[in-house]
């Protein structure tokens, strides 16, 4: 068992912390949000992850975990202390570190024992060698820190079962002692660890990512092939699918990725790569192709409809996937503010990222356009013009062809999940339009 402090409870650390504590380490999570700390202490958890709140509130209970804004109590005796605040992206691509920067010095100023830093966050290749020595220059006790790269692999959406159930951990170091203390944190796991130097870690996390982007672009600008040749993307995505090589995931095209990684990542590591002379083409083109395709159906139900201005509008999901509250990145935040420009009445359903959504956009304050927020899918789409999909929730996907029928005013649909079937929804009589499919009508 040993102690360990997170620093940064979002949606790495705070799982990565109750997991350990889950394990069997004592656990102290630090925050410089104080609301958030007392949020957790009362047993909430400040984000929406499947199983997290109940695994927090047993270890809470349990005396296995705490949360604190106090770092110096927590750094100063810890066994190994995990960075997860964040890394988001500065206006040219690059990685802001500041937040990494300011852990780095409190934890120089309050260790006083040998003290393993282990850096989950996202971070630029060489960035570990940089806070080793940032530490070290600020170090006020004697005593011995060295740092390790740890990347997080988890997906939101099932950041728990990710963690406990990873397909490998990535463990970066330096030192024998670095390597043995991180594989000994995470024996209890019983999961296959890769150790690497600390670079080659980094450079994993980073082309993981990017190799995932890459995979959803290309089936994105393959579906926009097929739309126009006559051939359709899923059928297409599952005769490649049986080829060992591809693999059958990943295959989905829709309206783009989304979310606090893929972007950021991708904008990171083209960054890097040029920052070492080097053009990433394959990683620009995953970006460019993304880019374009958010808007996709946005541009298509433009070119059908005059106007959308006093248009009923039904959007249904905000977030940027399912299974969680966030928004970063979503199609939504591009395509809504499009709709509201263009004077749309946009009747919006999410089961849980309404709240969020409203803050960026409350139903009051919406130049032309207006947004309401309804709690069930249905008040949405009755007596909608056009209905926009771009989010795959369950509760979306259980909405059959003949309810768009029934409800909505005209029954005009764009998905940008591909969740029906063509033909279903060319046998009620919808129009339905979607991503790399022959519309039905
Ligand atoms: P987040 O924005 O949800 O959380 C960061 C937290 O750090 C916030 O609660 C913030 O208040 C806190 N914080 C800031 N400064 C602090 C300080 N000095 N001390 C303590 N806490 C501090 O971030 P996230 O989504 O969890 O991502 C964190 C990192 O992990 C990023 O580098 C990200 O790229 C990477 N990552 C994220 C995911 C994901 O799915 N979200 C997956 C893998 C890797």
């Amino acid at each position: 068992m040993y102690k360990i402090a997170v620093a940064g409870t979002g949606y790495v650390g705070l799982v990565a912390g109750v997991c350990f504590a889950e394990v069997g380490h004592h656990v102290s999570c630090v925050d410089i949000d104080e609301d958030k700390v007392k949020l957790m202490k009362s047993g909430i958890s400040p984000i929406f992850e499947t199983g997290l709140e109940d695994l927090m509130q047993k270890n809470y209970n349990a005396g296995t975990i705490d949360y604190t804004t106090d770092y110096k109590s927590v750094y100063k005796d810890a066994d190994a202390i995990f960075i997860g605040v964040g890394t988001p992206e500065q206006p040219d691509g690059s990685a802001n570190l500041s937040y990494i920067a300011t852990v780095a010095r409190q934890i120089a100023e309050s260790v006083e024992k040998d003290c393993l830093v282990v850096v989950k966050s996202t971070v630029p290749v060489g960035t570990n060698d940089k806070v080793e020595q940032f530490i070290q220059d600020f170090l006020v006790s004697d005593v011995k820190v060295e740092v390790a790269s740890n990347p997080e692999f988890l997906a939101q959406g099932s950041a728990v079962h990710d963690t406990l159930q990873a397909e490998r951990i990535i463990i970066g170091t330096e030192s024998k002692w670095a390597e043995e203390r991180l594989m000994k944190i995470y024996e209890p796991f019983k999961l296959p660890i890769v150790s690497v130097n600390r670079r080659s870690a980094e450079m994993i996390k980073y082309a993981s990512n990017d190799f995932l982007a890459l995979k959803i672009s290309y089936m994105n600008d393959i579906a926009n092939l097929c739309e126009l040749v006559g051939a359709d993307v899923q059928d297409v995505a599952k005769g490649m699918s049986y080829d060992a090589r591809i693999g059958n995931k990943f295959l989905n095209a829709g309206i783009g990725y989304g979310g606090s990684c893929f972007p950021k990542d991708t904008k990171a590591l083209e960054y890097i790569a040029k920052q070492n002379g080097y053009e990433l083409k394959t990683v620009k083109a995953a970006i460019d192709v993304n880019n374009k395709q958010k808007t996709m159906l946005y541009k298509k139900a433009s070119k059908r409809l005059i106007t959308f201005n006093g248009l009923k509008v039904a959007v249904l999901g905000l977030t940027f996937k399912p299974g969680t509250d966030d928004l970063r990145e979503a199609a939504s935040l591009e395509n809504v503010p499009l709709l509201l420009e263009q004077g749309a009445d946009i009747y919006a359903y999410d089961p849980v990222g309404a709240a969020n959504f409203a803050k960026v956009h409350p139903e009051d304050k919406n130049g032309k356009g207006t947004i309401t927020y309804v709690s069930n899918v249905e008040h949405a789409l009755e007596d909608a013009n056009v209905c926009f999909i771009f989010t795959e929730w369950g509760e979306v996907k259980a909405v059959t062809p003949e309810n768009y029928k029934k409800l909505m005013r005209t029954p005009l649909v764009y998905d940008g999940r591909n969740i029906y079937d063509v033909e279903q929804m060319q046998e009620v009589g919808v129009e339905y339009h979607s991503i790399g499919r022959q519309p039905a009508s």
